[in-house]
């Protein structure tokens, strides 16, 4: 039979998978003698049995759940519902990567009217009684019912109303068991049962609440934007209590042990003295920082200081930890990776690798490559900064310049945001509930809340800009804030600097960031260790320079309709699409040839002799010609030609399913003369940029969309021919190769027989995506939000590969075509290209090369030396 449950004496680190990280952590930290509370895990494992038995707990588990209750009771000298000595303990999820505040914990289980009031005179402390016991029943029925904290905060608003008062901490005895009995009622409402006063009873109804909020909306939406597998479950650690809530020698914190924030080496925390569990991450009240401690408690402080540096040490990064003192007694009751600002974690990983506590390796694995992201967002002008005056400050929560129109609720937020606007969200704090909108929020903003606060944790995993805890934050009415006077209302332009916490009002530029200092020692590690190259998608000057400046190795593809844009070739392209025949066609073609030569000299004087990919028109062409009847006629007059013509040719270029049409190398087999031209400008540009730098570019000209032998055969010889003939007409030596875009599924079937003229491949995985998947890669949002909620698929196909499926098909074409020619050239240029685990799995099969737009290229990089260190394991 499996073994579903394992007391924390039983389990360590090792085991994260089975206990998940929570569970792992508090048994690895039991081996190690420190000091944490009894209590056992019931694995992630029992989560998918839940659900594979159809959302029940099973007889066999209850009971094995039940045998480890007894054993804590052993342990602990305490027992469930007991009067002379009570067992109390805390429900927490944890999941196998950490989620943090997507679900929620439930302390002080056990307690009931009996136990209560026994507990209230074995302390001597019946404020402390109660306070357990309503925040009990609150966290049960909140968890349980899910109901949002409001509704319970709303009673608590109210009593405190009604008596004039402002602290939790004023409420007495009497408002205590006040709120207990209305929290109760509002249970009983909901469920329609009396609240259970069973310590066991209330414990198996805590244990599937977790199991349950592991397919809550939040919690799928959040493993989704985090790579998070449904399959994986979560734990449920039950652990004996220990109380924050005893008196002010009691309390309760998070500390790390480096900043989060800047990634200074120096313990970094805050706690609230009289209190428990959730008081100081919620920003109800706002924290003491840590320092104070030492003043407060200097025993507990040095003892917790000293934890904290073994913990570091131990687990080889920096922790996150939480901690609570029981009348001057220290428990630490988690410890974690820290997540940490991109910054900080390149400091952190530089930093440690010099103190001699970790290698290199361990240095690289330790940033998430999505991270870096957020150092390539920009920052705010330093011109035009020093012309604004912050109109208020808050906590610098999580670095960067944010700028948008200000929205107040999540929901507002995302409809803003899908309508293309820029917004800062502004709540006076925020929940997990929030997370959806803090996502597509450039910044956040809130009243309440410490560094610790949820709006700083998940804006600094999401690398979005956060102010937190500006107190001079006043809400004037639901959508209406002020801020030392300033009244923002929604719409209003205001700007964020997540560094200094400073906020403005109005739109502030920003300028891009540049790889410097700890990055580009970080980054020069990683390029050593990397197998894969990086190569960028690009086409236009400003954006090969941006992807050269970070780092790109050369253009793995360069998308020649994306020359077109400018008014002027696009209307040589649009004469060229209208022709009737071809020499109208020649007629045109010639126009574009120099306006085309010259993007590839520019392009080439920048690139040198490093590979650049570059991919013939593969549009349909109808997506150049407008629309719209007066661009028509515009159109029509400009080329001397009828109205009626134009709109009769758009007419006729009118396909049922464009993706599938006339587009790739087909327009290459339809239109030889257009492949020709193009041949001539690309290495026309070559000879032209070899001349003006003397460096001799590396040209790869790519067929898009090749699915037959036969196609690209014809249009190689196409192209082999015009080379030629340049090459006799000018004598020059030219270095280039001809290749196949590998799309198609039967292309990569049949990539043994392509591979015999062509000299490399490049996955163009958006279309493989589209064609294996049957997806519309312009449509399939709207359908695969359906597939989320229902399990179906948990990530969009589009932006990490389904390896599976799509990479089976990759693979095979990559087998067959090295067979064919051991030495060809293998990269991708679809949107896969920096997508971690893409990366990692096609590093493992022996791509050469990933290529990616030049701000994921600091990504990619790092994902690939990951992925060589990795695979090497
Ligand atoms: P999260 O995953 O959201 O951090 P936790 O399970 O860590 O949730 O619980 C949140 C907080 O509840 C802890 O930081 C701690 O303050 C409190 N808590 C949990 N278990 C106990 C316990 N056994 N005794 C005292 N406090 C606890
Ligand atoms: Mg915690
Ligand atoms: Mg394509």
């Amino acid at each position: 039979m499996t073994k579903f449950v394992y007391q924390f004496s039983e389990g360590n680190a090792s085991m994260r998978n089975l206990l998940g990280g929570k569970g792992a952590g508090l048994a690895e930290m039991t081996s190690l003698g420190l000091p944490v509370p009894s209590g056992f895990t019931i694995t992630t494992e029992a989560c998918n049995d839940y659900y594979d038995n159809g959302r029940q707990i099973s007889q066999a588990m209850q009971e094995e759940i039940f045998k480890n209750v007894e054993l804590l009771e052993e342990k602990t000298g305490k027992k469930f519902g007991s009067l002379e000595n009570p067992l109390l303990v805390s429900v927490r999820s944890g999941a196998r990567a950490s989620m943090p505040g997507m679900m929620d914990t439930i302390l002080n289980l056990g307690i009931n009217d009996e136990v209560a009031e026994a507990i209230a005179s074995a302390t001597d402390n019946a404020r402390f009684a109660y306070d357990s016991y309503r925040r009990f029943v609150q966290m049960y029925s909140d968890v349980v019912m899910q109901v949002p904290k409001s509704e319970f905060e709303k009673h608590i608003d109210a009593l405190k109303e009604e008596k004039g008062i402002k602290l939790d901490s004023e409420m007495d005895v009497d408002d205590l068991k006040r709120l207990v009995a209305e929290f109760k009622k509002i249970y009983t409402d909901a469920i329609g049962k009396d609240f259970p006063t069973d310590p066991k009873e209330q414990l198996l109804g805590a244990v599937e609440a977790v199991f349950r909020s592991w397919m809550n909306e939040r919690a799928i939406y959040y493993r989704r934007i985090n790579d998070i597998p449904a399959s994986w479950g979560t734990g449920v650690n039950v652990q004996e209590m220990v109380f924050g809530n005893m008196g002010d020698t009691s309390g309760t914190g998070v500390a790390f042990t480096r900043n989060p924030a800047t990634g200074e080496n120096k313990l970094y925390g805050e706690y609230l003295l009289n209190a428990q569990g959730e008081d100081v991450v919620a920003g109800v009240r706002t924290p003491s920082h840590i320092d104070t401690l030492k003043d407060a408690m200097p025993e507990a402080y040095e003892q917790f200081a000293n934890i904290a540096a073994t913990l570091e040490n131990h687990y080889h990064n920096m922790q996150d930890m939480e901690y609570t003192i029981e009348k001057g007694k220290l428990f630490i009751l988690q410890t974690r990776n820290g997540k940490r600002t991109a910054q900080a974690a390149l400091k952190i990983a530089v930093d440690m690798v010099n103190e001699g506590k970790i290698t290199k390796d361990e240095a690289l694995l330790q940033v998430e490559p999505k991270q870096l992201d957020s150092l390539l967002h920009p920052h705010f002008d330093e011109t035009e900064l020093k012309n604004s005056t912050p109109v208020g400050k808050g906590l610098p929560a999580s670095p960067g310049a944010a700028c948008g129109q200000v929205v107040f609720t999540q929901e507002d937020a995302s409809v803003w945001a899908k309508e293309g606007k820029k917004v800062i969200l502004v709540r006076l704090e925020t929940s997990a509930e929030d997370v959806e909108g803090m996502h597509v929020s450039e910044g956040i903003l809130t009243a309440r809340g410490g560094m610790t606060s949820h709006a700083a944790v998940v804006a600094r995993g999401m690398g979005t800009t956060c102010v937190a805890g500006c107190t001079e934050l006043v809400f004037k009415s639901e959508k209406e804030i002020e801020i030392n006077g300033t009244t923002f209302k929604e719409g209003d332009w205001m700007s964020l600097n997540g560094s200094t916490g400073e906020i403005y009002a109005g739109a502030i530029k920003s300028i891009p960031a540049t790889i410097e200092g700890n990055f580009a020692t970080f980054m020069q590690w990683a390029d050593e260790r990397r197998r894969l190259k990086v190569e960028m998608n690009a086409e236009t000057k400003s954006d090969v320079e941006r992807g050269l400046e970070l780092g790109a190795e050369g253009i793995g593809l360069a998308r020649t309709e994306h020359m077109f844009f400018e008014e002027t070739k696009i209307k040589a392209l649009r004469q060229m699409i209208l022709a009737k025949n071809t020499e109208e066609r020649e007629v045109a073609l010639a126009k574009i040839l120099p306006m085309h030569r010259e993007n590839f000299t520019e392009i080439f004087s920048l690139t040198g002799e490093m590979p650049v990919t570059v991919r013939y028109l593969d549009p349909p062409l109808h997506e150049f010609l407008p629309k719209e009847a007066d661009l028509q006629a515009e159109l029509a007059a400009e080329l001397g030609i009828s109205a009626q013509e134009v709109a009769e040719t758009v007419e006729s270029m009118h396909e049922v399913n464009p993706m599938m049409g006339l587009r790739g190398c087909r327009l290459a087999i339809c239109y030889p003369e257009i492949a020709r031209m193009q041949t001539r400008a690309i290495l026309e540009g070559a000879i032209e940029a070899e001349k003006k730098t003397g460096k001799k570019p590396h040209v790869e000209l790519m067929v898009p969309l090749v699915a037959f032998e036969k196609e690209f055969n014809f249009v190689h010889d196409v192209i082999e021919e015009e080379a030629q003939t340049l090459i006799k007409e000018t004598g020059a030596e030219l270095n280039y190769k001809i290749g196949a875009c590998i799309e198609t599924p039967r292309g990569c079937l049949r990539a043994g027989d392509v591979a015999k003229k062509a000299k490399f491949f490049s996955y163009g995985t958006n279309d493989t995506t589209q064609m294996t998947c049957g997806f519309s890669r312009d449509d399939s949002g709207k359908f695969l939000e359906s597939y989320y909620e229902r399990n179906i698929l948990e990530f969009d196909p589009f932006q990490k590969m389904d390896i599976e499926g799509v990479g089976e098909l990759v693979e095979t074409g990559l087998k067959r075509g090295r067979e064919t020619r051991p030495d060809l050239r293998i990269g991708i240029c679809g949107e896969h290209g920096s997508n971690p685990d893409t990366i990692e799995f096609l590093d493992k099969i022996g791509f050469d090369y990933v290529s990616c737009s030049p701000f994921r290229v600091p990504v990619a990089r790092l994902a690939a030396a990951q992925a060589t260190i990795k695979n090497e394991e």
